[in-house]
């Protein structure tokens, strides 16, 4: 296969990046936004030593699982990747992959629970963060175009909160009338990089941050006096992110008006979240995830649990009444301080957090003898560190209850623990993010040998 070459090729299998797979000549390409079963005519767009990538020129054969996307941005920028692929499907697709990462390291005996779907398809973040840039002239707000730097405009983020898109449709004519610069990447000057948004979905407040290359500029005081009129607006940050970077947030947060956070609910708990505290996205799936997992712990009222990658401390505090004790940690310090005012504010005082690394205090406390009954992880995509692994076992848990955003790491750590004496007999995704191919997995890794 060449480059800019059309090839014809019959789609067998779904990349976990949802990509189409197909072979040309006993080689793989990797094409864009197609499906399984399909036939198409496809142009390679590069090429490397075993594979290629390609775009869809011509659908010959459409599968029937394909749905039309309202707006062809949703598969460009990479939005809503899997938007193309009927809900169920894509439901399926999430199973599959799972069960296909089990069966490669021969754990197939494990069964692979159905998805839990989520009760909202559409318009389920409760927060956005989207890039600012100046398209033909005029201030655009949109999405990357995928594997690339160029805005895409958008109105209609499709994922996010109605409310949501309002506020950020909103703030954005505010910075075209306010004439402030977007940022240009390229040159490294203009003023704003992202907007970010977010919403209680439960008490309808809503945050703006304003992600700026200076921690002040021209105008600023009028534009944040407008944009506090907007409805819902509680509170307006300016994070100051100087940095030729793509990380999207700098580390300095300043508070422009209003409150320093924004509340939110999951079931009867109520959550202050600041700026930079991670919150899960999908309100109405969070707490079908948590009580599922709380519900396969078997938690007893002697317990003590640790919530590692604790957050806010969501699910902590969630678990927090039917156990003894309660013992958090967290990386990011605002988020410990949120989680430990989350705790008073519900009044739960069985309840400590501690900020550091999950790696280097879990060891900490194995050596000075703690004893805990289940332990939750909840780790970013890179999931648990060996060290980590250890030192949780070292603490003797009944339990581990592993909560996952990416079932490769999880599948690797499953096994770490297999090694140290703990099983499991099933798997559950619950789709947290539909419309893309992210998945999210909880499973209970029960101690079968006291050792
Ligand atoms: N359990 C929470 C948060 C899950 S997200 C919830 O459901 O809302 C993962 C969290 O792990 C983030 O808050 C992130 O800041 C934190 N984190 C990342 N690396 C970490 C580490 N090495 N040690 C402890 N926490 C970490």
């Amino acid at each position: 296969m060449k480059k800019n070459e059309i090839v014809e090729v019959e789609i067998t299998d779904l990349s976990y990046e949802a990509m189409g797979v197909g072979h040309v000549d006993g080689e793989t390409v990797f094409v864009n936004n197609a499906l399984p079963g399909e036939i198409v005519k496809a142009k390679i767009l590069k090429t490397k030593k075993a594979f290629a990538f390609a775009k869809i020129e011509e659908i010959i054969k459409e599968s029937p699982d394909r749905v039309k996307v309202p707006l062809r941005q949703y598969l460009q920028t990479g939005l809503a990747s899997l938007a193309h692929l009927k809900y169920d499907k894509q439901l399926e697709f999430k199973q599959q992959q799972v069960a296909e990462l089990l069966k490669k390291v021969h754990l197939d005996q494990i069964k692979v629970n159905a998805t839990l779907p989520s009760p909202l398809q559409d318009s389920y973040r409760n927060k956005a963060q989207v890039p600012v840039r100046e398209v033909n002239g005029k201030l655009e707000i949109g999405f990357f175009r995928r594997h690339s730097h160029d805005l895409v405009p958008l109105e209609d983020f499709f994922t996010n909160d109605k409310e949501i898109d309002r506020v950020l449709l909103a703030v954005r004519d505010i910075l075209r009338e306010n004439h402030v610069p977007a940022y240009d990447e390229v040159k490294h000057q203009g003023e704003v990089r992202y907007l970010e948004v977010r919403r209680g979905i439960a008490t309808g407040e809503i945050m703006v941050i304003l992600v700026c290359l200076h921690k002040e500029f021209p105008g600023l005081a009028k534009v944040v006096d407008e944009i506090k009129e907007i409805a819902g607006v509680k509170s307006i940050f300016l994070n100051h992110n100087p940095r030729k970077t793509n990380v999207i947030l700098g580390t300095s947060d300043y508070l422009l008006w209003g409150k320093r956070y924004i509340d939110d609910k999951i079931g009867d708990l109520t959550f202050e979240i600041s700026p930079q505290s991670f919150f899960q996205i999908n309100s109405s799936q969070t707490p079908r995830l948590y009580d599922l997992a709380i519900k396969q712990a078997g938690l007893k009222d002697s317990d003590l649990i640790v919530d590692a990658y604790s957050g806010i401390g969501t699910i902590g505090l969630s678990a927090a009444k039917y156990v003894k004790e309660v013992r958090g940690v967290e990386v990011v310090k605002a988020a410990v301080k949120d989680a430990k005012n989350n705790a008073r504010i519900n009044q739960i005082h069985n309840a400590k957090y501690y900020a550091g690394k999950a790696e280097d205090l879990m060891p900490k406390w194995a050596e000075k003898g703690l004893k805990t009954d289940v332990i939750f992880v909840d780790p970013p995509r890179k999931g648990l560190s060996p060290d980590f692994i250890e030192a949780a076992v070292k603490t003797g848990p009944e339990k581990i209850v592993y909560i996952s955003c990416n079932p490769a790491t999880l599948v690797r750590d499953m096994q770490l623990f297999m090694e140290k004496g703990y099983t499991t007999d099933e798997v559950s995704p619950v789709d947290m993010f539909p419309q893309t191919p992210h998945v999210e997995c909880v499973t209970v890794l029960e101690r079968t040998q006291n050792d």
